[in-house]
């Protein structure tokens, strides 16, 4: 199959004074090779839940309850912590939003390059630095070999994400995980991450899947998107369709919250209410107490994922029981 990554039924939990939270809760899709999928949501849906569950790095307190990671046809939940690691910055890298939290403020940025790369290949020192610098003027930073000695705080955030990226690609994955990646840049610098990324991604037809609460970003970047509301997918589509035609009211929702391009003085319809608290989800569907066209049924019965056009979406809308009005 073309698929590389195939996540069925992903169910995790988080155990909050004996009570069961669902912060993933049964979530399915795929990532083929060189292909890029965005998930959106507002924070709190469960798209860093998802990643964080996908490598296993999940707080002590989250557990993967129910279902399959298929990584080329291998299931990584079974797996043990030593096997994850031979995975994880090999086969699958993540990157964040904050790369300060991430780099290591004592160490310069050449070294902590050479270590992910240390821990998956034999290289002695002189190798790995050469290796670092190549990897800083792949991902263009100016002067990489003097930059490959400067510490983190040394660097502009911008740069900062791009040491990140050269760090979580310096091995190679098939996959790269990026979780909100230029969300703390301002608006230049992230169009400058994008195409960076892009362009990497062409070149070593790495597969993406880009976590973002930015549709511009997933439009931008993507070829499929899913559309995540209180741990669970909402819609599953083709970035164009998607774009086009949202199915979901509340990619709908979201859709209108962007600015627009040919009026951005047009104040944004943000969609009202918010996220509800995963303790203490509404029956029915999840985003009835905020849905515009939420019906009787929407309060009591939760809606299966229906097909519509080779997409997926999450509402009674498109089941035959009820109807727009
Ligand atoms: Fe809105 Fe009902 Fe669809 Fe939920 S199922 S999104 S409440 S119309
Ligand atoms: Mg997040």
């Amino acid at each position: 199959s073309d698929y590389l990554l195939e996540v069925k039924g992903l169910k995790t939990y988080f155990n909050h004074f004996n009570k069961q939270v669902p912060a993933v809760n049964g979530v399915d899709f795929v990532v083929r090779k060189g292909e890029t999928l965005g998930i959106v949501g507002e924070s709190g849906c469960g798209k860093s839940v998802t990643a964080m569950s996908i490598l296993k790095l999940l707080a002590p307190e989250a557990k993967i309850v129910d279902g399959q990671v298929l990584f080329k046809g291998k299931d990584l939940v079974g797996l043990n912590d030593r096997q994850m690691t031979r995975i994880r910055g090999n086969e699958i890298s993540i990157i964040f939003q904050e790369p300060m939290t991430s780099l290591n403020p004592a160490y310069t940025v050449g070294y902590q390059i050479g270590e992910a790369i240390r821990t998956h290949q034999k290289l002695d020192k002189k190798t790995t630095r050469s290796r670092a610098v190549e990897m800083l003027k792949l991902v263009g930073i100016p002067d990489p070999d003097k930059r490959v000695d400067e510490y983190p705080h040394e660097l502009s955030g911008g740069m900062r994400q791009r040491v990140m990226i050269a760090m979580a690609l310096s091995c190679n994955p098939e996959l790269l995980i990026a979780d909100e990646p230029t969300t703390a840049l301002d608006v230049t610098v992230q169009a400058q991450i994008l195409e960076l990324m892009k362009s990497l991604k062409e070149k070593f037809h790495t597969s993406i899947m880009m976590i973002t609460h930015d549709l511009g970003v997933v439009a931008e970047m993507a070829d499929y998107v899913i559309v995540m509301y209180a741990g669970t997918v909402v819609e599953y589509s083709d970035v164009k369709s998607l774009y086009n035609k949202p199915l979901h009211p509340y990619t709908e929702g979201l859709m209108n919250s962007l600015p627009k391009i040919d009026d951005p003085k047009d104040k944004l319809e943000a969609i009202p209410g918010s996220v509800p608290s995963l303790y203490d989800l509404p029956n029915g569907c999840s985003f009835w107490p905020r849905c515009p066209y939420a019906q009787e049924i929407c309060k009591q019965e939760k809606p299966e994922l229906y097909e519509v056009d080779q997409r997926k979406v999450r509402c009674f809308l498109y089941s035959g029981k009820i109807e727009r009005r």
